[in-house]
């Protein structure tokens, strides 16, 4: 592997898994290690928070709020999550921007709430397909980086990942190309050390799969995965995970 380096590997649950399904998951997953994240959906992530926790599991949530507390009927908030011991959480995934109208303003104030309290946060973009034909996905995702990131103190910069996700790519079955992957972290990479002056994390994800996750993890720039269908099956999870040691 490149660099011979170690891989993260994330699992995007998205609306999927019951407490009982994810109880089952884990059981079926067995002890892992490396760096190994998993996003469930809120209620799963509240009552099985203490078992990501013994199993050396990240977690965190898919979406938040950035306010406290309030009137804000169907939010979660920062200090909820905090009590659940989380460490990493999910922002501006391209199902939220485009199903929730999520824009990259509220993106920009979740982010900076998040780090405010301590938080690491994996934020998600992404170019769709008429961006990527017509050759606009340099400044859609330039653009995308830019203003999510906006205001980032340079302490804070540990604390950011990136999960660059072709939405033409999401759960198609068909991920983007090594070439395509090699040549968009190439630019990400480029354009990520001009805003920060570091080399932030950069995963890839969009129909990520046990077979071609080597391949993938393979292509320079590459520092992990962000998995969804793959992330809900016990046994594809795992080979994941053993490709990515
Ligand atoms: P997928 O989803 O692996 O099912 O393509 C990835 C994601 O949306 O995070």
């Amino acid at each position: 592997r490149y660099m011979n380096r170690s891989l993260i590997v994330a699992g995007n649950w998205k609306m999927n898994m019951t407490v009982r399904e994810g109880m089952e998951f884990l059981e079926k997953l067995g002890p892992v290690d490396g760096k190994v994240m998993i996003f469930p959906p809120y209620t799963t992530l509240a009552v099985l928070a203490g078992e990501f926790r013994k199993r050396g599991i990240i977690y965190g949530p898919q979406n938040f709020h950035y306010k406290e507390s309030g009137a804000y009927t169907g939010e979660i908030s920062l200090p909820m999550i905090k009590e659940l011991g989380c460490d990493c959480l999910l922002v501006g995934h391209s199902e939220r921007r485009s199903y929730y109208n999520e824009t990259d303003e509220e993106i920009q104030k979740k982010i900076q709430a998040a780090l405010k309290e301590g938080f690491s946060v994996m934020l998600c973009i992404g170019e769709n397909l008429e961006e990527r034909k017509s050759g606009q996905w340099k400044n859609v995702l330039r653009k995308q980086l830019e203003k999510d990131l906006e205001g980032l103190s340079a302490d804070r910069i540990p604390y950011i990942q990136i999960a660059y996700e072709p939405i033409w790519a999401i759960g198609t079955g068909v991920s983007a190309s090594t070439e395509e992957i090699t040549e968009t972290h190439r630019y990400l990479k480029a354009v990520l050390s001009e805003l920060t002056g570091s080399d932030i994390p950069l995963l890839y994800g969009g129909s990520v799969n046990e077979k071609n996750a080597a391949d993938i993890g393979s292509c320079p720039g590459v520092d992990g995965f962000l998995i969804g269908g793959a992330s809900l099956k016990p046994e594809k999870f795992r080979k994941i995970i053993e490709v990515s040691k």
